[in-house]
């Protein structure tokens, strides 16, 4: 439930409502917007019996969220989630662009890509070193190697790194050397893995799972929200459908409605989404239009030698061609890229 205060309720009146929340066995979120402070309390509402809240001062109302996520939700926080790693911001007028390779190869093809990242002016590159792999036979990644390889093509370029996660005991060392912490979308319901990545400061992004609705994936955001780490962007990547054309089906819809439904910024992958690099950059423009406020995308400088996805990544000639038909169309949708 979601306790809303009044314009003018006192820091006494606020902490006298959270303490008789608490006592009543309520965990306490608070959001303190421009204009009033908001009280979450996550807990069984029957626990309060017939006490009404909305007669304590400084209590304006009281309202109940019928959607299983709290914290996430519009109703608890109205305005946009920012996040801010350095100098840059995810959730603000401007579109961040994350782009790289699927998987880290050598310490030569990051440095070559970063090089590219860098040049083409985007501020965060991607990149695996614990790849998710759908055979045991295929190319896994180079593991902690890969992530020092990602943190010196960070360091030497000036741009922020996002990577993945795949296990909870890896959850420090991928934090070390890395900005923000990748979710995948095998792992968005691997609880232990959320509850973990909630204990860091990290900014998180949490990949939609191939067969998961739109409220198991905000859920997937809440676990991290509830476990009091607050930097979390989800990420449509792509679902499962009868479609075998497309690697995966793109839902954009999807991006309005978390919109809509949640203040947490959202970023696509067109990447996955499509998994052919002819629609990529397509895609990633109704992603704009849709209202995306990112957008994860594969860069190889030769995709055939790619020992990953390389059918869905940009050449770097596509790549800069796409973005700037991408600050075109930012700025069709009063957004900056
Ligand atoms: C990735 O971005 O490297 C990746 C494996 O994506 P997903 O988890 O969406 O399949
Ligand atoms: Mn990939």
């Amino acid at each position: 439930m979601i306790v809303v205060m009044e314009k003018d309720a006192s820091e006494d009146d606020i902490l006298k409502v959270s303490k008789k929340l608490e006592e009543s066995g309520f965990a306490i979120h608070l959001s303190r917007g421009v204009e009033r402070t908001i009280i979450g309390a996550v807990g069984d509402k029957s626990r309060l019996a017939d006490f009404s809240l909305e007669t304590m001062k400084g209590v304006d109302r009281v309202i109940g969220i019928l959607a299983p996520y709290k914290l996430a939700s519009r109703e608890f926080k109205a305005e946009d989630t920012i996040i801010e790693i350095g100098d840059v911001t995810i959730g603000g007028n401007e579109i961040q662009i994350m782009a790289g390779p699927c998987a880290v190869e050598s310490r030569e093809q990051a440095l070559e890509i970063a090089h590219i990242v860098k040049s083409s002016g985007v501020k965060i590159m991607r990149g695996g070193a614990f790849k998710p792999r759908t055979s045991p036979y295929a190319f896994q990644g180079l593991g902690e190697e890969g992530l020092k390889i990602l943190k010196e093509a960070g360091e030497t370029y000036g741009l922020k790194i996002i990577t993945e996660v795949m296990e909870p005991g890896n959850v420090e060392l991928v934090a070390h050397y890395s900005d923000i912490l990748q979710i995948g979308a095998r792992n968005m319901q691997n609880f232990p893995l959320l509850r973990e990545v909630a204990k860091t400061d990290m900014p998180v992004l949490i990949k939609r799972g191939l067969s998961a609705t739109i409220e198991e994936w905000i859920m997937a955001g809440e676990y991290v929200l509830n476990g009091g780490n607050k930097k979390v962007m989800l990420c449509e990547r792509g679902i499962r459908t009868f479609e075998t054309y497309t690697r995966n089906t793109l839902d954009l819809s999807a991006v309005v409605a978390a919109k809509q439904l949640t203040h947490l910024p959202v970023i696509v992958d067109p990447s996955h989404g499509t998994g052919k690099w002819r629609l990529v950059s397509p895609m990633a423009l109704a992603a704009v239009t849709a209202g995306a406020d990112g957008l994860i995308i594969e860069v190889h400088p030769r995709p055939s030698e790619a020992l990953c996805d390389g059918s869905q990544s940009l050449t770097e000639e596509n790549y800069n061609k796409l973005l700037s038909k991408i600050k075109k169309v930012a700025n069709a949708v009063e957004r900056e890229a």
